[in-house]
């Protein structure tokens, strides 16, 4: 189910370089019409589905849906961020809605060291199948 932008909500991010979902979107698809001032997805069969527009639009503006032509009769996602969790609502096709909130990550932005803990590099294992070590992952 790829992202669509709910354009009355769509303030597009307040005419900055770039918006929120320009920037984060890993696929490039988000893009910003700037005579109207609105973002919208440019390609949505492209769409990773991967929902980080989703959850960084300031005005919860993109909602998650499936394509018209196979889910016709609606149903979709949208999230409501909060400043440690995000409540999704789940609207089926009958209309019924479902909430679930879900613990969002408080560490800093780029604070995260994935590597920690890790061993250090041991070459003498180079060829043994699943050989895993910090330097080999960062080269
Ligand atoms: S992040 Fe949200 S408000 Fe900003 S341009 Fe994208 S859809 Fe619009
Ligand atoms: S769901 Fe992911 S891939 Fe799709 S438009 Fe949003 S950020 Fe891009």
């Amino acid at each position: 189910m790829p992202s669509f932008v709910i354009t009355e909500k769509c303030d597009g991010c307040k005419a900055q370089d770039k918006t929120a979902c320009q920037y984060i979107c890993p696929h490039d698809l988000m893009t910003l019409d700037r005579e109207k001032m609105k973002a919208y997805n440019q390609e949505p069969e492209q769409c990773w589905e991967c929902y980080n527009c989703v959850k960084i639009c300031p005005q919860q503006a993109i909602e998650v849906r499936g394509y018209a032509d196979y889910i016709p009769l609606g149903g979709n996602v949208l999230p409501m961020r909060g400043t440690d969790s995000i409540m999704w609502t789940i609207k089926f096709r009958n209309g019924a809605l479902k909430r679930f909130k879900f613990p969002i990550r408080l560490t800093a932005e780029g604070s995260v060291d994935p590597y920690a803990g890790q061993p250090q590099a041991d070459y003498s294992k180079i060829k043994q199948p699943g050989f895993f070590n910090y330097e080999a992952k960062k080269a």
